[in-house]
């Protein structure tokens, strides 16, 4: 079958986008390839297209989870076999999925790069039948990119073990240097290279500066009342936004990390439908969302980085039609930007203690902790220790970078079951009750503790060993509980947190330490360039945005905030230029004079005479009169 056959029968495209056909022949024909697209720009189709053309096991590695789960829901949807394994599954747990993948037709492996870490399962994964290794995400390689993993450097290993597998290279943002470091990095030889440019020409890139950034949106959302996305830097401020808009009469909905599954889906459903208008969200908000004829995307705070407000303002419209990206500052935001991103990046120290202190918080022995798996609250962790919150979720988030924790803020629900009669007795009840037996049998063969303590019950695991379905599982579960067979225990997180290493404290941090300085003195870099961005007044602001990805534009794209000003100018300019050439022509006057009959301005009078000098349509007499040429 050929890979458009594939494209249109699973994901019902009608035909590829440039550049995904040229990527998708050059994975096949087996060279090791590199590929630089903007997100929405259609990555996944790269690897998952060719991937299903071949024999085996496609293996991808990502840094992120929900895109993850997300990407294995939707093959799972069209029928194709995926499955993800990220932190927090147990070792029995691991060699089963891995066993499934072998044995069953899987095609599909997503892997999270610390899992590369542990030898058996690199052992493990070399006796599969990959077909493919995709990396996505593929700056985290590099040292020099903008979300450096050291995890990511053991793909190279990967290399050596499938020398003849062909390597796909996908990220959405690379400069010069970066390019060459992931090559390198990744060990990729006589590599085919291929690159979409990052020009959104129907999108107007705008920066203004607001007192009242409310109002500023009011009118906004009031001229476009289509679509909008509303970017805000943390939980609260989304609710609070949404509710003044609200209150303003416009209809708005809200969406962040920590909502209940069953929440976002309610809130996203009713942006998707048009039931709102504008959705106020945190940067958890966009993964996998395509909705086209989003008019308005509207930053009301400072981005932390020019390649997350890409992305960001990029979901503006996808349907190619003219569509706005706004960034609203005020003057506070550059001042405070320092005490906001740069003054609150961790030291060696500081990162040190929090390290200790949450192996403490989780009661975790020094040499122990691998593949525990928690639920976190950052502030009531913070209060207990007395730590600034920033701090110490910037301190977490490099732990996460270095793979040493993973830290998730999606909402999760974590079931833990424990049998509380006895064997025999729990024996008696399957054969009363013959229809729940392979549900109980699951657990008690894939738990052996569950007699002696409650343990961490993964409801999709059981579900997959028992062939039945969630929902079925934990029905079960619920009906045990009320007669007293189990003590179940379901509990809603915001955050869960998974330790990836045993816990060796300064062993641990020494190890990493010497990436600190490094990424810190980038965050540092970035900061300046979303700051240029902002502050550049004579630059068309498109260009300013190509320029930070590497590629230069000749011609201002003529609809972004400078632009715009400038035209304005222009045009006031001419009108200027013409009242005084009428003028001129009636007789000779100083540049007073002219200014009193024509009623402009002194300093545009005086520009404008220049210019009509420098194009030597007038001059000026001894008399300091002008005169025009004829
Ligand atoms: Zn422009």
């Amino acid at each position: 079958m050929q890979a458009l056959a594939i494209l249109q029968k699973y994901w019902k495209h009608e035909q590829f986008r440039s550049p995904q056909q040229e990527i998708i022949d050059s994975v096949l024909s087996g060279r090791d390839t590199f590929a630089l697209m903007p997100t929405g720009g259609g990555k996944s189709v790269c690897f998952q297209v060719p991937a299903m053309l071949k024999d085996g096991i496609c293996l991808v590695i990502s840094p992120l989870v929900a895109l993850m789960k997300d990407q294995v829901m939707n093959l799972q949807k069209i029928d194709i076999k995926a499955i993800a394994l990220t932190g927090g599954i147990h070792a029995d747990e691991m060699i089963e999925l891995l066993d499934n993948c072998q044995f069953g037709n899987y095609k599909f492996l997503y892997l999270s790069p610390e899992r590369l870490q542990s030898d058996w399962i690199f052992d493990r994964i070399k006796t599969l039948p990959i077909n493919l290794i995709a990396i996505d995400e593929a700056h985290c390689v590099s040292q020099w990119g903008h979300d450096f993993r050291p995890a990511y450097l053991k793909i190279a290993n990967l290399k050596t073990a499938f020398p003849k597998v062909p390597f796909l290279a996908l990220t959405a943002s690379a400069t010069n240097r970066v390019q060459e470091d992931i090559m390198a990095q990744l060990k990729l030889e006589n590599t085919a290279v291929f690159t979409k440019s990052f020009a959104r020409k129907n999108i107007a890139y705008m920066v203004f500066e607001a007192e009242d950034k409310l109002h500023k949106i009011e009118q906004m959302l009031k001229k476009n009342p289509q679509p909008s996305i509303i970017y805000a830097r943390n939980r609260k401020s989304c609710i609070d936004v949404a509710s003044q808009l609200n209150s303003l009469g416009f209809s708005a909905t809200y969406y962040h990390g920590g909502l209940h599954a069953k929440e976002k889906e309610k809130n996203m459903a009713l942006w998707m439908d048009e039931k709102v208008q504008v959705i106020v969200a945190t940067n958890a908000f966009g993964m996998g969302i395509d909705k086209p004829n989003v008019k308005t995307v509207i930053h009301i705070q400072l981005p932390e980085n020019l390649e997350n407000y890409y992305q960001e303002a990029g979901r503006a419209g996808r349907n190619e039609e003219k569509a706005f990206a706004v960034l609203l500052t005020s003057p506070s935001d550059a001042m405070n930007a320092e005490s906001q991103f740069i003054a609150v990046l961790p030291d060696k120290n500081f990162l040190t203690t929090v390290y200790i202190k949450l192996c403490n918080y989780f009661r975790i022995a020094y040499g122990e902790g691998i593949d525990e798996q928690f639920s976190f609250n950052l502030n009531q962790f913070c209060s207990q220790y007395k730590f600034p919150v920033v701090n110490t979720f910037n301190a977490i988030q490099f732990l996460d970078r270095q793979g040493i924790v993973t830290l998730s803020q999606e909402f999760s629900e974590k079931v833990t079951v424990q049998f509380i009669i006895e064997s025999k007795e729990v024996i008696r009840y399957i054969s009363l009750n013959p229809d729940d037996e392979s549900i109980i049998l699951a657990i008690l063969r894939t738990y052996s503790g569950i007699y002696e303590s409650p343990s961490a019950l993964n409801l999709s695991l059981i579900a997959k060993k028992s062939e039945a379905s969630e929902t079925k599982v934990a029905a079960l579960l619920q009906k045990l509980q009320e007669r007293a067979i189990i003590e179940y225990h379901a509990k809603n997180n915001d955050a869960t947190l998974t330790f990836n290493e045993v816990r060796e404290d300064d062993r641990t941090i020494n190890r990493v330490s010497k990436y600190l300085e490094n990424q810190n003195n980038l965050k540092k870099a970035q900061l300046q360039s979303v700051l240029h961005y902002i502050n550049e007044k004579n630059t068309c602001k498109s260009k300013l945005i190509l320029a930070y990805f590497g590629e230069s534009q000749k011609e201002n794209c003529g609809i972004c905030s400078y632009c715009i000003m400038q035209n304005k100018d222009n045009s006031g300019k001419k009108t200027i230029a013409f009242d005084i050439i009428q003028l001129l022509k009636t007789g000779n006057y100083n540049s007073r004079q002219i200014q009193n009959i024509t009623r402009h301005s002194a300093d545009d009078v005086i520009f404008v005479l220049k210019q009509l000098l420098d194009d030597d349509m007038i001059f000026v007499k001894p008399n300091n009169q002008y005169s025009i040429k004829s």
